[in-house]
């Protein structure tokens, strides 16, 4: 059935920033501590009570704003946000309004390395998080945390340029890559460092005006955000070919029915009643700081896939697997720059070494297995100082104590046999143990050499440089048959 409605989908995407303290306060800005145990008279919201602005968050922002191509204003405000609500201490959120921190941004997305649109980023903001409520179930009461309360956050808001759920998590996906590049917050949506809103329409193709758009809240995982945006796209959908009107309301995904259901409606949602910050100076963004916060701007996912490919000639699968991660490009560069051949570093790298990171609990930079030595495993190798099979072996055991491959294969003697005087005498006990094969050879089947090179192999536990076992394996056959 052809769709006979145009999908428009903007996000609010808000990312928690990794700073040490809060946004206004001193309390630890941890996730996962006692509830209510990081808390204080200003983050309580206590009469009083004065916040301090946390220039660290300022300047994670400011990364975070860069990296989305986004302007910078260097005057910017923060605001009042009032609600009512038992998250929210003060009664109010600070937050900036008439006068955000960045816009005008906008992000490339990709799909299969096909460009399918540069979305337009219209603001990034600084606010503070609200607590955290906890309910059980079917009682009357509700518990709440307010360690979260204060936690710096920025608010990133797309402008309506999303066609398609599944644009909207690749959307999504994205920007969560290019944050993490920029190290501002671990972007962890199970945890909530990552939450993700959507406002969502339809209208019919060839309209210029916009459908009634709907917000969609809980997606807490990428999955959630496209199978939330398709249920909405068909219940939309499905309205509008009854020739029904949508409402406009904020509606809630429950990942286990996979379905949305109505929060609240628009009609009855407060008025925020913004008004300047009283307690809190402007934020005036200095052009030295504006430009040390662009010079430290690592090279970002895009442009770094870019030179991977021009500069070490790898395959654009390769290239984008390595450069998804920051720290699987950095160890991949690091890994290179000792051992000088790219396409070898990479498929060790891609292969069984990325097996080993996935299954390790930290983060690549944390293992006990470095650059240095994954290229002293790989000269091992070029130099037939161990087999190809021997080497994972000697990756695995590396990868678990931290010890130099070198010292493994000499503490083992995992070392391949290459003198040919050693290897020699194994030959001869071989040939002597299985005269059937041997005469198979000389009677034309020279596949039986296969056989007797097994034998060598089993013999030496692996051992052996296969090239020189059947140079003395043909040597030898060759002079029996004389
Ligand atoms: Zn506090």
């Amino acid at each position: 059935m052809p769709a006979a409605y145009e999908v428009i989908i903007g996000l609010e995407v808000h990312v928690e920033l990794h700073t040490t303290s809060k946004m206004f306060c001193a309390c630890p800005n941890r996730f996962g501590a006692e509830p209510n145990t990081n808390t204080c008279p200003v983050c309580l919201g206590l009469p009083g009570s004065l916040p301090v602005f946390n220039k660290n968050a300022l300047e994670l922002a400011l990364r975070a704003a860069l990296a989305l191509n986004c302007r910078v204003n260097r005057y910017s405000r923060f605001a009042r946000k009032n609600y009512f609500y038992p998250d929210l201490p003060k009664a109010y959120q600070i937050s900036q309004y008439e006068f955000p921190l960045a816009a005008h941004g906008q992000l490339a997305v990709y799909k299969n390395r096909e460009l399918l649109r540069n979305v337009k980023i219209e603001r990034l903001h600084l606010e503070e998080d609200a607590g955290k409520l906890l309910h059980d179930e079917g009682q009357a009461y509700s518990y709440v945390d307010y360690n979260r309360c204060g936690v710096p956050l920025v608010e990133i808001v797309t402008g309506p340029d999303l066609r398609s759920p599944e644009e909207a998590r690749i959307f999504l996906e994205t920007l969560r890559r290019t944050l993490l590049y920029t190290r501002i917050s671990d972007c962890k949506m199970e945890e909530g460092s990552l939450r993700c809103d959507a406002n969502i329409s339809l209208r019919p193709w060839g309209s210029e005006t916009l459908g009634q758009k709907v917000e969609i809240k809980n997606m807490n995982s990428f999955k959630a955000v496209q199978r939330g945006l398709e249920y909405e796209v068909k219940r939309q959908a499905e309205i509008l070919d009854r020739g029904g009107r949508i409402n406009q309301e904020t509606r809630r995904w429950h990942e286990d029915k996979g379905m949305t259901d109505e929060m609240r409606s628009k009609e009855g949602e407060q008025d925020y009643r913004y008004f300047p910050e009283p307690d809190l100076p402007p934020v005036i963004v200095e052009d030295s700081l504006l430009t040390r916060i662009g010079t430290e701007l690592p090279e970002l996912p895009l442009p770094r896939y870019r030179r991977l490919l021009a500069e070490y000639g790898l395959t654009p699968y390769q290239a984008e697997i390595i450069t998804g991660d920051r720290d699987l490009a950095d160890f991949y560069e690091e890994t290179v720059r000792i051992y000088y051949e790219p396409q070898k570093a990479a498929n060790w790298l891609l292969g069984d070494v990325l097996k080993l990171f996935k299954q390790f609990p930290g983060a690549i930079k944390q293992s006990p297995f470095t650059p240095l030595h994954l290229a002293q495993l790989l000269k091992l190798v070029d130099g037939e100082q161990i087999s190809g099979r021997t080497a994972k072996e000697v990756l695995e055991e590396s990868f678990n104590s931290g010890k130099m491959p070198e010292l493994i294969v000499r503490e083992k003697s995992l070392g391949q046999i290459s003198e040919s005087h050693e290897l020699e005498k194994v030959v001869d006990t071989v040939l002597r143990e299985n005269g059937a094969a041997v005469r198979d050879y000389r009677e034309g089947h020279k596949k039986a050499v296969t056989f007797l090179m097994g034998s060598v192999m089993k013999a030496t536990g692996g051992k052996a440089n296969p090239q020189l076992v059947i140079a003395l394996l043909e040597e030898k056959l060759a002079k029996i048959g004389e």
